[in-house]
């Protein structure tokens, strides 16, 4: 009995040196609960965890229900709700003090719509494969091969990437929920917070209920792709989103300038209305360091949005979005990013492999060392030549 439920007091990070926070849920779940309840060292395998995908939590569903197999015995018999909360606390605690502030306030100010709004197509809310995707790419997911993907992606321009993806009737309906929503916040006189300093004009889909069917999306659909064309940026461990729609349109284009997003990769797929101009831009992958340095002509590219059709790119794919000469054009942006890419980044070297001016500098550096080399063996030559002479 007491032989698998070894305590796991304190991650002290052992000798990797990483991790140096304590794990010491120190609060009162209830009174079955003592406070000093700590979590297995290992899982217990046996333990078939509950599922937390209907609830609205600041952290993905998946990882209570992974955090669950390590839960002291004891809480196995307390209800969902208790272990959630005892197991948000844990969470809570990996997080500096400045996040885990911002992480609660968007916790509420989510809480506040969601348990204000009235969603119009409650069938968005939880994914459904054959009423959101075109067969096509549900196929290509399904037989998850490399294969499969490559044959429904085209790649105009390197690490630009597309495909067909939504239904038109999937579009037409996320485009009549945002302005459900839309309309909602105009009555309720809510004030909003817009999806980033850019767009005056849209809508963070995750504030208002649509954060968990995201999540599935990102998960099931864009990190299988990303672990095959973007492994060098965190692709295959994408694991949180920013789900966003913009709209342009002739009267709202603001400063739509040159940028890179907060993201590892992100998915741009216009979901319509009738528009022209607003062709996407893109200027080639730059680290920080090289951000604002000049494009080479093969990166220079310029995409045509169609209705339903996917653009994924790296977050540090340099892009920008002319302006729209006419009608109104709505997008549905998610920015997939992964904690461990991050992390690792922290400790990167000078060098970044994805990075189209890190690559031409290493090749510069490259073409002069040989060029050094020849011109030494040149010499060398030479002197041998003078020597022989002699
Ligand atoms: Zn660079």
């Amino acid at each position: 009995m007491s032989g698998d439920s070894r305590e796991a007091p304190t991650v002290d990070g052992g000798g990797n040196g990483v991790v140096t926070e304590s794990v010491k849920p120190n609060f009162q779940v209830n009174m079955s609960v003592a406070s000093s309840q700590r979590l297995r060292l290992n899982p217990n395998k046996d333990h078939k965890p509950e599922s937390y995908e209907d609830l609205q939590l600041d952290f993905a569903p998946s990882v209570f229900s992974s955090l669950e197999r390590y839960l002291p015995p004891s809480m196995f018999s307390v209800s969902r709700d208790d272990k959630v909360k005892f197991m948000r606390e844990i969470l809570l605690k990996y997080l500096p003090h400045g996040e885990r502030t911002r992480v609660q306030r968007q916790r509420e100010y989510r809480q506040k719509i969601i348990s204000h709004y009235q969603p119009l197509h409650r069938e968005l809310y939880t994914l459904h494969a054959a009423t959101f995707f075109v067969p096509s790419f549900i196929k290509a997911i399904s037989d998850n091969t490399e294969e499969s993907l490559r044959n429904i992606m085209s790649e105009p321009s390197p690490g630009v990437f597309t495909f067909e993806m939504l239904q038109p009737h999937f579009c037409d309906m996320l485009l009549e929920e945002v302005e459900n929503f839309e309309k909602w916040v105009d009555a309720s006189k809510l004030r909003i917070m817009r999806p980033n300093t850019m767009n005056k004009y849209g809508a963070v889909l995750d504030d208002f209920g649509l954060e968990t069917m995201l999540d599935k999306l990102m998960d099931g659909y864009i990190r299988p792709i990303a672990k095959v064309f973007f492994p060098e940026v965190g692709g295959s461990s994408l694991d949180s989103h920013h789900g966003f729609i913009v709209e342009y349109g002739e009267d709202r284009d603001l400063d739509l300038g040159f940028h890179v997003d907060d993201s590892e990769i992100s998915l741009n797929v216009c979901l319509g209305k009738q528009f022209s101009g607003g062709e996407l831009f893109f200027r080639g992958t730059r680290c920080d360091k090289h951000v604002n340095t000049g494009s080479q002509p093969e990166e220079i590219f310029d995409f045509t949005h169609v209705p339903g059709r996917a653009v994924l790119h790296r977050g540090r794919h340099r892009h920008g979005a002319r302006a729209t000469t006419s009608g109104h054009r709505i997008n549905l942006l998610i920015w997939c990013r992964s904690s461990v890419f991050r992390e690792m980044k922290k400790y990167q070297k000078d060098f970044s492999s994805w990075c189209g001016e890190c690559i031409r500098e290493k090749q510069e550096r490259q073409r002069l060392s040989i060029a050094a080399t020849k011109s030494m063996r040149h010499s060398y030559y030479q002197c041998k030549d003078l020597d022989e002479k002699l």
